[in-house]
């Protein structure tokens, strides 16, 4: 079975192709994703945002299975922060906002300068991933998983993106920007969520 992805991250693709594989599906992006007009991403969950991606990209794409993803990270001791607002956490708080520095280091510096304010907090996180199926604009399949761990007060590790260099996986004393690619797919939480989606999908009739 063809599954179309709409997401134009390399990365992503990569992984998301090699497991559906494995699963007996294939999975190409979504052609002509660049030049379709991207949904506002205002929903107040993850699964809120991936459903109005999977929604909106498939009635512009009638009659293929098209997927889309949301992801990001919880932290205990911000209440959930960042959340939906992962990727512009920074920026929404007008955080650093005239440095030079990249917007994932923007990002990890206003993460850390918040929990710093909080003597004691708890470094406990999460990172989220939700998925959306959906066909002709009607969602067919939803997955979400996640993965637990620790936020560290400076950054390791040069592998990865985002907030990787921060959360540490405490079973294995490395952080996510530590461990090989792979590795992150297999525990990780998009990894987790797509094989979810997947076993799904293998038993529904769609
Ligand atoms: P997206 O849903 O993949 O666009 O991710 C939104 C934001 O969440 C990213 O910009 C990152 O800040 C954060 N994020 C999501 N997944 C990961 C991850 O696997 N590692 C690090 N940061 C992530």
């Amino acid at each position: 079975m063809l599954l179309y992805a709409a997401t134009s991250n390399p990365g992503k693709l990569a992984e998301f192709s090699t497991s559906a594989s494995t699963a007996g599906f294939e999975v190409l992006a979504l052609p002509g994703l660049a030049a379709m007009p991207e949904p506002v991403e205002d929903a107040p969950t993850f699964m809120g945002n991936a459903e109005k991606k999977a929604i909106a990209y498939s009635l512009l794409a009638p009659g293929l299975l098209v997927f889309a993803d949301d992801s990001g990270l919880e932290a205990d001791a911000l209440g959930g922060q960042p959340g939906v607002r992962s990727a512009r956490f920074a920026d929404d708080l007008g955080f650093n906002a005239h440095s030079p520095a990249l917007k994932d280091e923007r990002n990890n510096r206003c993460l850390l300068s918040l929990l710093a304010q909080l003597p004691n907090a708890s470094r406990s996180a999460r990172f989220v991933c939700a998925l959306a199926l959906a066909r002709d604009g009607k969602v067919l399949i939803r997955a979400e998983d996640d993965v637990g761990g620790l936020l560290l007060a400076a950054p390791r590790g040069t592998d990865g993106f985002g907030y990787d260099p921060l959360f540490l996986l405490p079973a294995l004393g490395l952080t996510m920007a530590e461990i090989p690619r792979e590795q992150k797919w297999q525990i990780g939480h998009r990894g987790r969520a797509f094989r979810a989606l997947l076993a799904k999908l293998h038993e529904a009739a769609v």
